[in-house]
């Protein structure tokens, strides 16, 4: 009897994992979007934490829960020395962020150079990319059509369906469920390409 109800249990709390990746420069707030997330899907976390963090050096690993399905994000450092190591978790990945400053305009160039690099490695063909304009809060920040327009020559390469672009400000928590709800609808709809692995 103990088996038959511990297997109805793991039936109705087995999880769909995916595994996401959130890339882009040095402070540009990918971990203050990680956190951010995981205020949004959860009850129980401090939001007074959110401006104690910094910049990422190394690796941030955070997850949040929707519904059937679990998404693990791994906020990778943006610094330059660490950005030779995204690619090592491509293979792996259901789908990717890319956070860009909107109010560093000094840094474009160099977040366009980092997206560009991620795009022409095969090994995220037909990922879901969502490109996320942070600090949209700050003024004198470049808008969504700015920013699209001058990372066009790169996206015109992608898929229509396969990227995103959304205006948000991590700090605020203004975009943050609309991404990812965007998120969690693509990687579904990819499932025949990229399946979730089945967790407990
Ligand atoms: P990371 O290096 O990409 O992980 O960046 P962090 O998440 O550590 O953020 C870098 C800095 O930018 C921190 O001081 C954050 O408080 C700040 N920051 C992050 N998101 C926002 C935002 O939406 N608006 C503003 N004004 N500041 C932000």
């Amino acid at each position: 009897m103990f088996s038959l109800f511990y297997g109805f249990y793991k039936y109705l709390t087995k999880k769909d994992e995916y595994f996401v990746l959130i890339l882009g420069l040095d402070n540009a707030g990918k971990t203050t979007y990680l956190e951010q997330a995981k205020i949004k899907y959860s009850q129980n976390l401090n939001k007074s934490n959110l401006h104690r963090v910094t910049t990422t050096v190394g690796m941030n690993i955070g997850s949040i829960i929707i519904g059937p399905s679990k998404l693990n994000f791994w906020d990778l450092g943006g610094q330059e020395e660490l950005q030779s190591l995204w690619d090592k978790y491509y293979s792996e990945a259901h789908a990717i962020i890319y956070v860009i400053d909107s109010s560093d305009t000094q840094r474009l160039t160099e977040s366009k150079n980092a997206f560009k690099k991620i795009i022409q490695n095969h090994l995220i063909n037909n990922l879901p990319i969502m490109i996320l304009l942070n600090k949209q809060d700050l003024k004198d920040c470049l808008s969504l059509i700015q920013i699209r327009n001058e990372f066009n020559s790169l996206t015109s390469n992608l898929l229509i369906n396969q990227h995103k672009f959304f205006s948000i400000s991590a700090i605020n928590g203004e975009g943050i469920k609309e991404s990812i709800n965007w998120l969690m609808d693509q990687m579904i709809k990819n499932i025949d390409l990229k399946p979730p692995l089945n967790s407990q």
